[in-house]
């Protein structure tokens, strides 16, 4: 039994709305409903990659046309978390990739999914955490424009994140806009070691100077990476079915949880998406312990180290 009260420190807002919220939305707007929802926004096997997972991640989004609907999904995110029991939730989005689903402007996304937080905290008391995604998938000179809607809403934001094709993109691409984020005093996280290999976290690490990365789960393939993770305490935040869904682990067993928590990494389970994962945060903590070899000091393990590593909370 854990003790510590569990915090989620990578939920992707798009990938947590419920799929019942979307058909509600869509059909108040007249909007076509999709044919076989559950199976359009929700991986329940084994995809055949990274890129289809994040199809089941994002593809509700275009559903979701007002700001007034994305402050309704924002509320019930945040409502979800308080259900799961957590003691604090950080939630990312991209503003400009619900732009690009729904022609609202990025600065109006960001304003919604505030308020919506802001609802659900006039009735529930948990701290939320957002961190603003820049999309890999709009190359280097796409960078700095969607660093600047975040900044247009800075006090919105406790992180930023990059998120997408990590294996077409890489980070360093990002790096003057990590700069001005870190210059703005934003904490810095990072999508890496997902769909590629060490190479990629190593350039998080180098040329992002994040503290965090999100997965990092094939830094398990680099014992001096893992030693350089362990040394700098930077977290990983691990979604272990998520990784299996997006074959970035081979299976539940063999998920290199182990290896790096082994290696003195400072590892967080997180849920990832929990509705295209069809997961909470309580469940994973579950599959850790049953399927993934954790011990009960490992996972209790790991829920401290969230809390240590949460920049809501810290
Ligand atoms: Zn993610």
């Amino acid at each position: 039994m854990i003790t510590v009260p569990l915090v989620d420190l990578h939920r992707h807002l798009e990938g947590a709305m419920r799929t019942s919220t979307v058909l509600d939305i869509a059909r108040r707007a007249g909007h076509p409903l999709p044919d076989a929802p559950r199976e359009r926004f929700v991986a329940t096997s084994r995809l055949a990659g990274l890129l289809p997972y994040l199809d089941r991640v994002d593809a509700p989004a275009e559903l979701v046309r007002t700001a007034e609907g994305w402050t309704r999904v924002a509320r019930e995110v945040v409502l979800d978390a308080y259900d799961d029991g957590l003691r604090a939730v950080e939630l990312r989005f991209s503003p400009w990739f619900v732009q690009s689903r729904t022609e609202l402007a990025p600065e109006a996304v960001i304003d919604a999914v505030v308020e919506g937080v802001a609802q659900a905290q006039e009735l529930v008391d948990l701290p939320v955490g957002l961190i603003g995604i820049m999309l890999r998938d709009l190359g280097p000179d796409g960078a700095l424009p969607q660093l600047a809607s975040i900044l247009s809403r800075r006090d919105a934001f406790v992180a930023i994140d990059i998120a997408g094709n990590e294996a077409g993109y890489p980070a360093g691409d990002f790096a003057p806009a990590y700069a001005k984020a870190h210059e703005a005093g934003l904490r810095l996280t990072a999508h890496a070691g997902e769909a590629a290999g060490p190479a990629s976290v190593w350039a998080a690490v180098r040329e992002l100077g994040v503290e965090r990365v999100g997965h990092g789960v094939r830094a398990a393939e680099d014992p001096r990476l893992m030693e350089h993770l362990a040394e700098h305490r930077i977290a990983l935040e691990v979604a272990i079915t998520s990784n299996v869904q997006s074959g970035a682990a081979a299976s539940f067993a063999e998920h290199p949880v182990r290896t790096l928590l082994r290696h003195g990494v400072q590892v967080t389970l997180n849920t990832d998406n929990p509705r295209a994962s069809n997961v909470t945060l309580s469940h994973e903590y579950d599959v850790a312990a049953t399927r993934a070899g954790l011990t009960a000091d490992d996972v209790e393990t790991i829920a401290r180290n969230a809390v240590e590593a949460s920049f809501v909370l810290g």
